[in-house]
């Protein structure tokens, strides 16, 4: 290799990283908390649940003691609830399979439920100083840019010739660094939309930047097909109180709570809803008064956009349904884990932050 790719970018990294809590430990339980919340979110947002987290479990015992109604509370507003079951989980079967230990090399982290190449290699290099190349989006990228590479990033064969390179490049010596450095230099410098290509110290070596082709790579073969949702939700008040319940099925927002719901398969006018069967056989013959409806919330997930409507009845009498929704006071409705969607609405139409 005409240049040295790991001194370069170690070099770039002592001078420009970012002090993040996650870079003082070696632990390998605060560094898995740490990567899974950064999978689901930037790291200026994600700070404050890694904060939290740690606060509140300290340790992986801590966090597989915990109940799951405080776990998901905690993640609410991150987003794929499963990665948080998952962390649970996994947590539980540390401290039952080995003793609260965490496992020290890749080979044993990855057989962990959630946990796949990338966080293991990161776990390894960082806390065991294991020479494992971590590849993520931002590692494709940049190596993308560099070396030229246009084999899709989402094939096969793309996986595997990015695993390759990123593994030659790898500093044996510092791999932890390497691996830091490598992630920060694509979460900074050589960016998606702007990359800094300027004040780079690849700019000499960069593919991309000598043929001006930074928007062209990294390469995905495909692009992610986006469906619609439709969730009207049903905010019943019966003498104070409303009624709601947990999301079970293998569905988004597994555990978390919401509102009795239906979900027709296209956008429907007001009538149609409000004389639609769903809501009748949720209603099974309780009259009601119509009090308001709610703008539409539109929420974006990655393969999917939901658009979240809020129907305020006022119901004439209790609810006696056959569906499974539990009778809850309203001013409890703080203490409950919802998806991001529902929160938003409830802290925009009744000011509270749960
Ligand atoms: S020159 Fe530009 S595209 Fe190339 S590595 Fe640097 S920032 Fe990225």
């Amino acid at each position: 290799m005409p240049f040295n790719f790991s001194t370069t970018l170690i070099h770039w990294y002592n001078q420009n990283k970012r002090d993040l809590p996650w870079r003082h430990t070696n632990d390998p339980y605060k560094i898995w908390l740490s990567e899974i919340i950064l999978q689901q979110t930037r790291v200026d947002q994600g700070l404050s649940y890694y904060e939290r987290f740690v606060k509140n479990f300290p340790t992986v015992k801590q966090l597989a003691n915990a109940p799951e109604k405080k776990v998901m509370k905690l993640w609410q507003g991150l987003g794929y609830y499963s990665r948080a079951r998952n962390l649970h989980h996994t947590a539980k079967i540390i401290v039952a399979d080995k003793k609260g230990k965490f496992p020290g090399t890749y080979d044993e982290i990855i057989q962990l439920k959630g946990i796949g190449a990338y966080t293991a290699a990161a776990i390894a290099s960082f806390s065991f100083n294991e020479a494992r190349a971590v590849v993520d989006g931002n590692v494709y990228r940049v190596l993308a840019r560099i070396f030229g590479i246009d084999t899709p990033i989402d094939s096969t064969q793309g996986k595997k010739d990015f695993a390759e390179l990123a593994s030659s490049l790898i500093n044996t010596k510092k791999p932890a660094l390497h691996n830091q450095a490598i992630m920060e230099f694509g979460a900074l410098q050589c960016v998606p939309r702007k990359p800094a290509c300027e004040n780079c110290p690849f700019s000499q070596q960069c593919f991309a930047f000598a043929g001006n082709k930074q928007v062209l790579l990294p390469v995905k073969s495909k692009t992610l097909k986006v469906t619609k949702r439709y969730f009207e939700y049903f905010i019943f008040s019966h003498k104070n109180s409303t009624y709601i319940r947990q999301r079970t099925g293998n569905d988004i927002w597994k555990n978390l709570y919401e509102f009795p719901l239906i979900e027709p398969a296209t956008s429907l006018s007001e009538e149609k809803i409000l004389k639609s069967k769903e809501l009748k056989a949720i209603l099974n013959g309780v009259d009601f008064t119509l009090k308001r409806v709610s703008k539409i919330y539109k929420h974006e997930l990655s393969h999917r956009t939901i658009y979240g409507r809020f129907w305020e009845l006022s119901l004439h009498a209790a609810l006696h349904t056959k569906l499974n929704y539990t009778k809850i006071g309203r001013g409890q409705l703080p203490k409950y884990a919802w998806p991001r969607l529902i929160d938003k609405y409830l802290s925009e139409e009744y000011n509270f932050n749960s």
